[in-house]
């Protein structure tokens, strides 16, 4: 971990948490409702461009420094692990996403594709860029397969069990899988596995304080991009 590209990845996460928090709050919709343009307190209509709080009444779109907090954690540690390597700007590409979703799945329970799908080409872009930098294409390759792969599981598991996962899920999956395919067969295993096992831990302890009872559905996409996130930082490559 090197600690000055911690402190650059905290300060960029910071500004970056912020640069989201207006698409978050847009995106935190039910399926199928449109974005939401206007502020829910007082109604004003909600800039389409950086937006923190309402115009007119000032109240903070999503709760306060949430975002850039997370964002400013999983950039340190990214960057912190990851500087100096050509993935890491993919990476960290990937580290805002996913705090983007992450938010968006707890608040409202969706993966919005606008999202997800756009993550494709970009992820892929730098990855390939990576690729030529490190002249590594054997990594690039398992990229692609590694995702292929992790959506493909998921949606098999999403067949055997509906309700469990969503077309969401899937997709976020498939983003999850070209990092980790890129990092390793067994950097992609362990890190899809500890997104199960953080959502097992994480439901046992919800039902214990009975937040949830056994018919309710968790957001899954948080675990499935906090395991991928420890497992890259476990990564030896
Ligand atoms: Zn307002």
């Amino acid at each position: 971990m090197n600690p000055i590209w911690a402190v650059a990845g905290a300060v960029a996460g910071l500004l970056a948490g912020a640069a989201i928090r207006g698409t978050v709050f847009r995106l935190s919709v039910a399926s199928g409702d449109p974005e939401r343009i206007a502020c829910p307190r007082c109604s004003a209509p909600i800039s389409r461009r950086l937006a923190l709080r309402c115009g007119r009444c000032r109240s903070s779109l999503g709760p306060p420094l949430a975002l850039e907090l997370s964002t400013a954690g999983v950039l340190a540690l990214l960057l912190g692990r990851f500087a100096g390597q050509p993935d890491v700007v993919a990476f960290a590409f990937l580290g805002v996403l996913g705090v983007a979703l992450a938010a968006i799945d707890i608040a409202v329970q969706r993966l919005p594709d606008l999202l997800t799908l756009t993550a494709y080409p970009i992820l892929i872009a730098l990855l390939a860029g990576a690729a030529i930098a490190g002249h590594d294409f054997a990594a690039l390759l398992r990229a692609l397969l590694g995702g292929l792969a992790l959506a493909g599981v998921f949606l098999v598991l999403a067949l055997i069990r509906p309700g469990q996962l969503g077309g969401g899920d899937i997709k976020l999956a498939g983003v999850a899988g070209l990092a980790l395919g890129w990092l390793g067969w067994p950097v992609l295993i362990v890190g899809a596995a500890l997104g199960f096992v953080l959502s097992a831990v994480v439901s046992v302890a919800l039902l214990a304080a009975r937040r949830v009872t056994l018919h309710s559905t968790i957001s899954f996409g948080p675990f499935l991009l906090g395991g991928a996130l420890l497992a890259m930082l476990a990564s030896r490559r």
